[in-house]
């Protein structure tokens, strides 16, 4: 009886890794840099399509090494051109990613997952409803854009690590995805978001590394007794801290913030909360990203303000921030719920 090796997974290796593993098959290292080459510029992840490997090689190739552990399970199309993807794991937990265009497809920004679930728990977000289930490893964030890319036949330009988790608490593979990113895909730091609900160790921690990512900060409140209640993490660390963390943020990287702020309705959306709001932020270096929440699929009690009401918050913001470009987020993907979260809750009612 023939005993079954485990296949060496190849994806995410860089080229040194790779070609020791092609060496190790007694093939030569130009092979290894040919696959490499088919994996990060052409997205591929089966030999059958490496056409100018040599046929003979083919079978001993699919048989040790396999390219990447996701699978696709589902993917939705919304009528603006958002997509929407749900990878499973080798574990069988379910991961979802989102791929959204801007200006007219010049921009297409995918929206990843860095954890399954999230310890966090803010009361208003799908995933935080789900609780914490498990770190993803490195690999495992970095394929869903090489998955997203084979799957699509186009290049992402940007990445926003807004879909499940919280990317600092899973620190590590996080930065050494960032560096797959950079280093193997090809997208720039400055392409690249971070989006943290404040954990603040691990914000100084990133300043260190000097990355020329951009970081977002969901701060969602400017007082700290409502923030401990929308965003949980805020009874650790309080947002006077998480100031001068982000203060020491832009010093040590140059890089300009984002504060983000779900607004939700009769919540954190009065013209008290705008003022407070802009002044809190008036002497950071940031921009302000408003973003109406969207209760589509949503099981929570909370609820969107109208237009008229977001568009006065954003008015008395800029006001009070001396000027600050404030921007609301742009509506991706409403019909195939594409909020945070939200496409893996759906799909687990749907197998109830
Ligand atoms: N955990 C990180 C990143 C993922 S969430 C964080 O909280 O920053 C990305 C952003 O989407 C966060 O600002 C989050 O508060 C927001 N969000 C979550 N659910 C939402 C919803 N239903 N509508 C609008 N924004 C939502
Ligand atoms: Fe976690 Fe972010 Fe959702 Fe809060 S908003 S529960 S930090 S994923």
């Amino acid at each position: 009886m023939a005993l079954m090796t485990e296949q060496t997974d190849l994806f995410g290796m860089n080229l040194s890794e790779l070609e020791a593993e092609i060496l190790k098959l007694g093939l030569s290292k130009f092979r290894a840099k040919q696959i490499f080459n088919w994996i990060y510029l052409k997205s591929s992840n089966n030999f059958e399509e490496m056409t100018d490997l040599p046929q003979k090689n083919l079978s001993l190739l699919q048989e040790k090494f396999k390219i990447g552990s996701l699978s696709l399970i589902e993917r939705q199309v919304s009528s603006d051109g958002t997509r929407k993807y749900l990878f499973a794991l080798e574990d069988g937990n379910l991961v979802e990613s989102v791929l959204m265009s801007f200006e007219d497809g010049k921009r297409l920004t995918a929206c990843i997952s860095s954890q399954i679930g999230c310890a966090v728990k803010c009361p208003f977000c799908s995933t935080g409803t789900l609780g914490f289930k498990k770190n993803l490893r490195a690999e495992e964030i970095l394929e869903q854009v090489h998955l997203i890319q084979n799957i699509e036949k186009e290049r992402i330009s940007n990445i926003v690590f807004m879909g499940q988790g919280e990317p600092l608490n899973n620190y590590d593979s996080v930065v050494k995805a960032t560096q797959g990113l950079r280093e193997l895909i090809g997208i720039g730091a400055r392409h690249i978001t971070i989006s943290t609900s404040g954990v603040i160790p691990k914000i100084d921690k990133l300043a260190k590394e000097k990355i020329q990512l951009t970081l977002a900060l969901s701060l969602h409140d400017p007082d700290d007794e409502d923030r401990d209640v929308l965003v949980p993490i805020n009874k650790k660390w309080k947002i006077n801290e998480l100031m001068s963390s982000m203060k020491n943020y832009v010093k040590s990287t140059n890089r300009r913030v984002t504060i983000e702020y779900v607004l939700l309705k009769g919540m954190n959306d009065s013209n008290k909360k705008a003022e407070s709001l802009g002044k809190l932020v008036s002497d950071l270096h940031c921009n302000i990203n408003l973003i109406p929440y969207n209760q589509s699929c949503s099981d929570t009690v909370f609820l969107r303000p109208d237009d008229k009401r977001v568009l006065e918050f954003s008015e008395v913001v800029k006001r009070f921030s001396k000027g600050k470009t404030v921007t609301i987020r742009q509506e991706k993907g409403h019909d195939i719920k594409a909020a945070c979260g939200q496409l893996e809750s759906s799909y687990r009612k749907s197998l109830h």
